[in-house]
């Protein structure tokens, strides 16, 4: 092993390689000096572990799944300085869906093979918790293959306030109307500085976590995400997987930990920086080491792009997210990476793994072990809807895209 770090930082290294628990003075220390290749081979290694005999005799499987996110509604009263999706809800940009036309984005996701949907929008003045009811109970009513796996805690503390309820009562009405987990939006960056620099009038971190914990204790599990890119300093970062790892501790609740990075086109915060790939790798292998508790981490192609996606999956990744069936939300802030349901399987398989589509719940669909039978409908792929939704976006110089 290299010779360019501590017996100290070793010994943590080794230890978290082996499945056991480093500190938060550790996994900075590694994220700042461990050398990349280091890092790599030790989060393999624990990835390896954790899935040898679950995913594979030696858990070569990565994982995929089909998705679609349907955005309901632009409107929003948070103005994230980070997001190019929202407008104001007096702009003349503002839009919503009727529920007809949900209906029928759920109705083309089952076409497709999709199982699961993300239903993602903003905060909108007036959609409370019977908003969301009426629409999970009319796409479960329709479709009760479809997965919802959606919304965060973010959007749960505006709900509650515009209807007048707790946050319990929220997230039990719910999961009664049919939602099945949080995707866990919202989370961007956890702690205090770099959330409120770009995040001003969202919820603290720890708001975001209490909820995440309530509804973990009201048997909705959740995935988490990490916004990176946006001007944090390493030990935000590493204080971001903290926060995760202290509630995961209590609850068990978060089957996953999905880092994405900052798109740098119309938002106010203009690009002025961004993580770099070397960046993103350093933070899905240390995930994976210091993230002991959380079962899957995730890596991305639609904002780091594919080659580092395939990189992830040597760097602790066990995962590659999904085809995103439609996608506007960070595309309208410049990520403009496309893909399909075959090429995701060919650049699983190209990085020396075997792919395979699961479910929500991280269940094997189809495991693609012989390329021969591998699917070839090539109308699986992703963005089949826009980069920006024709007729009603913040940013009118987006223009309607179709890669059909
Ligand atoms: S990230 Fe979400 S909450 Fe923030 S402005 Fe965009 S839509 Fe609104």
């Amino acid at each position: 092993m290299s010779k360019q770090i501590s017996a100290e930082l070793q010994d943590a290294l080794d230890r978290a390689a082996d499945g056991g628990r480093i500190e938060y003075e550790e996994a900075l220390e590694l994220y700042r000096h461990a050398p990349l290749h280091s890092l790599g081979t030790a989060a393999d290694a624990a990835r390896r572990k954790r899935y040898s005999g679950v995913y594979g005799e030696n858990g070569e499987i990565a994982t995929y799944i089909i998705e679609r996110n349907i955005n309901y509604t632009n409107a929003c009263v948070t103005a994230c300085k980070f997001c190019a999706f929202y407008a104001a809800p007096k702009s003349d940009k503002v839009w919503s869906r009727p529920l007809e036309d949900i209906l029928r984005r759920c109705a083309e996701t089952v076409a497709l093979g999709g199982t699961q949907i993300m239903f993602q929008g903003g905060h909108h003045p007036d959609y409370g918790v019977e908003y969301y009811e009426e629409n999970f109970r009319a796409i479960k009513a329709e479709f009760p293959q479809l997965v919802i796996h959606s919304l965060g805690a973010s959007e749960v503390q505006h709900m509650a306030k515009v209807s007048g309820v707790t946050i319990e009562e929220a997230i039990t009405r719910l999961k009664e109307s049919g939602l099945d987990s949080f995707a866990g939006a919202g989370a961007e960056l956890l702690p205090a500085r770099p959330r409120t620099a770009i995040a001003p009038l969202k919820e603290s971190g720890e708001r975001w976590l209490e909820i995440m914990e309530t509804a973990h204790g009201l048997g909705l599990e959740s995935t988490s995400t990490m916004l990176m890119g946006t001007g944090e300093t390493n030990a935000e970062r590493i204080e971001h997987l903290r926060m995760i790892r202290d509630v995961q501790d209590r609850t068990g609740g978060f089957r996953a930990f999905i880092p994405y990075t900052y798109q740098p086109e119309n938002n106010h915060l203009k690009g002025r920086t961004q993580a770099t790939m070397f960046e993103y790798l350093r933070l899905i292998a240390v995930a994976r080491l210091y993230l002991h508790n959380v079962a899957h981490i995730q890596g991305s192609w639609l904002t780091v792009g594919k080659e580092a996606g395939q990189l992830s999956l040597h760097y602790g990744a066990d995962d590659l997210g999904s085809v995103m069936l439609e996608e506007n939300v960070v595309s309208s802030a410049g990520a403009k990476h496309r893909s399909n349901r075959m090429e995701l399987i060919h650049l699983i398989r190209a990085a020396g793994r075997v792919p395979a589509q699961r479910s929500t719940t991280y269940n094997l669909i189809t495991v693609h072990d012989d390329p021969a039978n591998d699917p070839v409908d090539d109308h699986v792929m992703s963005h089949i809807a826009s980069t920006a939704i024709e007729g009603g976006t913040a940013h009118p110089e987006l223009k309607l895209v179709d890669v059909r």
